[in-house]
């Protein structure tokens, strides 16, 4: 059936039109929709009848709760969702001095298969669709009790890899009769899909592209993102300078320092080169460690020393605060206790 909450504006006018309904229905069905309708029945100012039309061939995408956690370091919250059909996804909401920001996931679990993240064990289960999406940013700034005023796509999932999805989610929320966040506000992380990075460029969207380089050379970068066989970080390089070219737009780097894997000054080097290619800024993330990883943040002595070299290439670079550190608040670590939890359990069941 298909999720009311993916439709655009026009789309709604259409299905109501071929239901017989006059325009404005669809306005007060969208605006419903956009301020996290849950059922049917919230939609209160549709007449019954209608609503039973709807029903009929149609659903609204709506998250359970099933665990919340509030770092009592910093105020970052992350919800733990369950999605209709019973599979999780995570959403953490975090405050900048720019305001509260939302951090959702494109699918549930990955198949991109980066070494060091939690969120590609046991693969890509399913993408998701746009009014999911959507409901992870309503259902979040309903709880919060706040608007969210930026939404960043690096939760769960390879937001590339779910394209058509993704960008009808990035067309739901710049609606002006809906959460109405422009695209300056809206950060997409990516592993590196070169040839989606292309067609993102002809969308000519005014959004922040961040690519999740990680290390500088070919060989260390296919070890930890497999994504990377087959593409190489020269190939990457250009796709973003024709990124830049056709939209303006400065891409971000992002770089998670490991423990002797991606953290020596050469590797520092070689990342200012490129960074001074792409006239990217760099994001420092020290990693986060994963349970199931064998991977080590890099000490800060290195970390200072890496990003010294940064320093005198004029790199612009910036070392990223980590948030909700005591919520386990980075891709996916929620998800894996829930599936964890499950297994064990399935195992007692099992003996
Ligand atoms: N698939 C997309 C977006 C999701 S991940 C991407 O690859 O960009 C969001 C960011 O968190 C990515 O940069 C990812 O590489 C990074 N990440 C994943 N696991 C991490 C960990 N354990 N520590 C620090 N960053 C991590």
């Amino acid at each position: 059936m298909r999720d009311l909450r993916s439709l655009l504006p026009g789309e709604l006018e259409a299905l109501l039109e071929a239901l017989g309904e006059p325009k404005y229905r669809a306005r007060q069905l969208f605006t419903w929709l956009n301020r996290g309708a849950a059922d049917f029945d919230s939609l209160k100012n549709l007449p019954r009848a209608l609503r039973e039309k709807l029903a009929e061939t149609s659903t609204i995408s709506a998250l359970r709760c099933l665990r919340k956690s509030v770092s009592q370091a910093d105020g970052t919250v992350k919800y733990l969702w369950e999605l209709p059909d019973g599979n999780a996804v995570e959403t953490v909401v975090m405050r900048y001095a720019h305001g509260a920001t939302v951090c959702i996931s494109s699918q549930v679990g990955c198949r991109m298969g980066c070494a060091f993240c939690a969120s590609a064990i046991g693969g890509l289960v399913r993408n998701l669709t746009a009014g999911e999406m959507l409901a992870e940013v309503l259902f979040s700034q309903l709880d919060y009790g706040e608007k969210l005023s930026n939404i960043v796509l690096m939760g769960i999932g390879e937001p590339l890899d779910n394209y058509d999805e993704v960008l009808r989610f990035l067309r739901l929320v710049n609606c002006p009769e809906g959460l109405n966040i422009g695209m300056r506000h809206i950060s997409l992380s990516t592993c590196g899909l070169t040839e989606r990075i292309a067609d993102l460029a002809r969308e000519d969207l005014q959004l922040t592209l961040a690519i999740s380089l990680h290390a500088p050379d070919d060989e260390t970068r296919s070890r930890l993102m497999p994504a990377n066989r087959g593409r190489g970080v020269a190939e990457i390089v250009k796709s973003c300078q024709d990124y830049f070219a056709a939209t303006g737009r400065r891409i971000t780097f992002e770089y998670a320092m490991i423990d002797g894997v991606n953290d020596s000054p050469g590797q520092a080097r070689a990342l200012a080169d490129l960074a001074r290619q792409v006239k990217a800024h760099v994001n420092l993330i020290p990693l986060n460690h994963v349970e199931e990883r064998r991977f080590a943040p890099s000490r800060p002595e290195r970390m200072r020393a890496f990003s010294t070299v940064l320093d005198r290439a004029g790199v612009n670079y910036t070392v990223r605060r980590s948030l909700g550190g005591d919520v386990d608040a980075s891709c996916g670590q929620l998800r894996r206790k829930r599936e964890r939890t499950r297994q064990e359990k399935e195992g007692a069941a099992e003996a």
